[in-house]
C-alpha cells in the first residue's frame, strides 16, 4: 500500500487508536506514527508494547509536524484536546476524530481549530467491549463501515485522502450528514447499549435471583447483554449525554413497542407476538448477508460454551 500521510498523530491511546496504529503499520500507510495519552501510565504501557513509533509527553509536541491528527478520546474530552493542540498544528494538516457522536464533537472541536487546517470528522463502526492501549488489533476495521462526516468549509482533497486512508485500513466508507449519523447510531448502537446496561442492572437488582444464579445459569440472551454492558462507562456516559435527543427519541419508540408486546403477552395475542418476532428475525439475516456478522450458531463461539 502507498504511504497516505507522512506523519500521523494519535491523541488518546485506547482501543481505537491502538487498532489504528497496528493497521497503519501493517499496511505501511504512514512513515511515522506519533502518540500521546493523558496519563503517564498509558504512555508507559504504549512505550513498553511498541505502540507508536514515538510517544510524546505533551499533546502539543505530539502534533508538531503531523499531516493527520486523529482525536481518539472520549466524546466530551474532544473539545479540550482540540483547544490544547490548536496552536501547534501545522498548516494544511487534517484533523479528524473517531468519536461515536458527531454533531456534538463538530460543535466542540470546530470552534478551536485554526482556519489553516482541515477538519474531517469520522466514525469507524467497529469496536469491542475492551478498552485501553493493549486492547487494539490490526483487523478491527476490516470490512467494517467508517462514516466520514464532512463539515464546512469542505476541502474535497482532505476528505478523499481520509476516505482512502480508512479504506486502506480495510473499511468501507460512506459520507454522511452529522444529524443523520447521530440518529442512525442511536438506533443501531446507543439505545441498544442503554437497554443492555438496564437489563443487566435489573438482574443485579433482583434479590430473588442470587448473584450466583445470575452467573452460573446465565443463558445466551443475558450473557450477550452482559458483554455489551461491560463496555467502558466513561465512553458510554459521554455518548448518552451528547447524543441526547436522538437517543431519547429512539428510547421513546422502544418503550411504546415494549408496551405493545407486553399487552400482547397479557392478552395472549400469539399472532401479534409471532408476527413481530418473524419481522425482527429477518433483520438478523440481513446483517449476516451484508457480511457484518457470522452466520455460525451462537455468534461463532466454540460449541458447548452456550
Ligand atoms: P479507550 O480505549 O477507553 O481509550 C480512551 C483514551 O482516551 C485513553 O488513551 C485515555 O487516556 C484518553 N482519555 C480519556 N479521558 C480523557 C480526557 N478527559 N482527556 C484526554 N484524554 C482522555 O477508548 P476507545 O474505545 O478507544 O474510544 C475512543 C473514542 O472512539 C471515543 O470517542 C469513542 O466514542 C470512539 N469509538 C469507540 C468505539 C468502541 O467500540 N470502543 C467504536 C467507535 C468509536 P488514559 O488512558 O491516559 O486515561
Amino acid at each position: 500500500m502507498p504511504v497516505i500521510y507522512n506523519r500521523i498523530t494519535l491523541i488518546g491511546l485506547g482501543l481505537i487508536a491502538s487498532s489504528m496504529y497496528w493497521s497503519i503499520k501493517r499496511k505501511k500507510l504512514a512513515n511515522e506514527v506519533v502518540g500521546y495519552a493523558r496519563t503517564h501510565k498509558t504512555r508507559e504501557i504504549a512505550r513498553k508494547i511498541g505502540l507508536c513509533d514515538r510517544v510524546c509527553e505533551t499533546a502539543t509536541d505530539a502534533v508538531d509536524g503531523a499531516d493527520l491528527v486523529v482525536l481518539c478520546v472520549p466524546v466530551r474530552a474532544m473539545g479540550e484536546v482540540a483547544k490544547t493542540i490548536s496552536p501547534a498544528l501545522k498548516s494544511y494538516a487534517t484533523v479528524s476524530d473517531v468519536g461515536s457522536v458527531k454533531r456534538y464533537v463538530i460543535e466542540q472541536v470546530s470552534e478551536h481549530l485554526p482556519p489553516h487546517v482541515d477538519f474531517v470528522p469520522a466514525h469507524p463502526i467497529a469496536g469491542t467491549e475492551q478498552s485501553g492501549p493493549t486492547s487494539g488489533f490490526a483487523e478491527l476495521f476490516e470490512n467494517r463501515w467508517c462514516m466520514i462526516v464532512p463539515v464546512e468549509p469542505k476541502n474535497e482533497n482532505a476528505i478523499d485522502r481520509l476516505q482512502s486512508f480508512w479504506e486502506a485500513m480495510g473499511s468501507k466508507t460512506v459520507l454522511m450528514n452529522p444529524d443523520h449519523h447521530d440518529l442512525v447510531l442511536a438506533v443501531t448502537s446507543h439505545a441498544p447499549h442503554l437497554i443492555a446496561y438496564t437489563m443487566v442492572g435489573v438482574a443485579d437488582d433482583m434479590r430473588r435471583v442470587t448473584d450466583e444464579e445470575v452467573i452460573n445459569y446465565s443463558a445466551a440472551g443475558f450473557r450477550d447483554f452482559t458483554r455489551i454492558a461491560a463496555s467502558d462507562p466513561i465512553m458510554w456516559r459521554d455518548i448518552f449525554l451528547t447524543n441526547k435527543d436522538a437517543t431519547l427519541e429512539i428510547l421513546g419508540r422502544f418503550t411504546e413497542e415494549l408496551f405493545a408486546l407486553q399487552r400482547a403477552i397479557r392478552i395472549g395475542d400469539g399472532n401479534q407476538i409471532q408476527e413481530y418476532l418473524t419481522r425482527t428475525r429477518s433483520i438478523r439475516r440481513g446483517i449476516i448477508e451484508a457480511g457484518q456478522d457470522t452466520s455460525a450458531p451462537n455468534f461463532g463461539r466454540e460449541r458447548g460454551s452456550s
